[in-house]
This record gives structure tokens, C-alpha cells and sequence, in this order.
């Protein structure tokens, strides 16, 4: 049994899988006020209009908030920290944390994206900066 469910994109959503897939973070820019929409909608909020661009993201965020979940879980697998992601251009999504005891996870902590291929899919993942790149 797989332990991920490949992501079934709406028309929406293909943009963002598709820079994940080519392990990039691409959120949806109005392409008529540029705000940035995530997670991705067929009209944007602030202006109405229904063309989007995508933005890619640098990848850099903090943690706005997570859990500790333990399902689905196998026998010989760890609970995840699932976590909200405060990305630095400004929109949030969910992901989850790697690297980490939970001890040491903060809110407002500094994480970056990774891309880790999950039972052949690929998803976003976030962890502690890589010090030595910076
Ligand atoms: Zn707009």
C-alpha cells in the first residue's frame, strides 16, 4: 500500500504540481493586480480576474503553526509534523517538516523547501536552512 495518494490536480491546481514536479515552488500571480493566490482559485479574490502567471517562489518561509500526526501511520514509520508554511512572498500552504526532533520545532522558526519523492511522488517538504549554502 502506498504511503502517499498521487495528487489529483485540479485545473486550478495543475500550475503548482507542475513546479513541483520540476522541484520548483510556482504560486498562481493574478496576471491583472499580481496578488499571489495559494491555494490556487479560478477568479481572483481581489480583482475578479480569472488569468493566472506563475510566480516562483524562493522556497524560504517560517512556521506559522503545526500538529504531530500520527495517521496514517505503519508500524515502522514516524508521526509526521504536518505544518503551516508562512512562505516569504506572503501565502501559506501546508506541508510537512523534516529534519526535526519535535522538540526543537518553533513557531516562526526559519525552514526552506525541499522536494522529496515519496513512493514515486514527488511533494514539497520543509526543513531547517541549509547553513553552509547560505
Ligand atoms: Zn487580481
Amino acid at each position: 500500500m502506498p504511503r502517499v495518494l498521487a495528487p489529483q490536480a485540479t485545473y486550478d491546481e495543475e500550475l503548482f504540481w507542475r513546479g513541483v514536479k520540476l522541484g520548483k515552488l510556482l504560486i498562481a500571480r493574478c496576471a491583472s493586480c499580481s496578488r499571489l493566490q495559494h491555494p490556487p482559485s479560478p477568479m481572483c479574490p481581489q480583482c475578479g480576474s480569472v488569468e493566472w502567471e506563475p510566480q516562483e517562489a524562493s522556497g524560504r518561509g517560517t512556521v506559522h503553526s503545526w500538529i504531530l500526526s500520527h495517521h496514517p501511520t505503519g508500524p515502522d514509520e514516524a508521526p509526521r509534523i504536518v505544518a503551516l508554511i508562512d512562505l516569504e512572498e506572503g501565502v501559506r500552504l501546508v506541508s510537512n517538516l523534516q529534519g526535526l526532533a519535535v522538540d526543537d520545532v518553533k513557531n516562526d522558526m526559519a525552514v526552506e523547501a525541499v522536494f522529496a519523492d515519496v513512493d514515486g511522488v514527488t511533494l514539497p517538504q520543509f526543513r531547517p536552512p541549509d547553513e553552509a549554502a547560505i
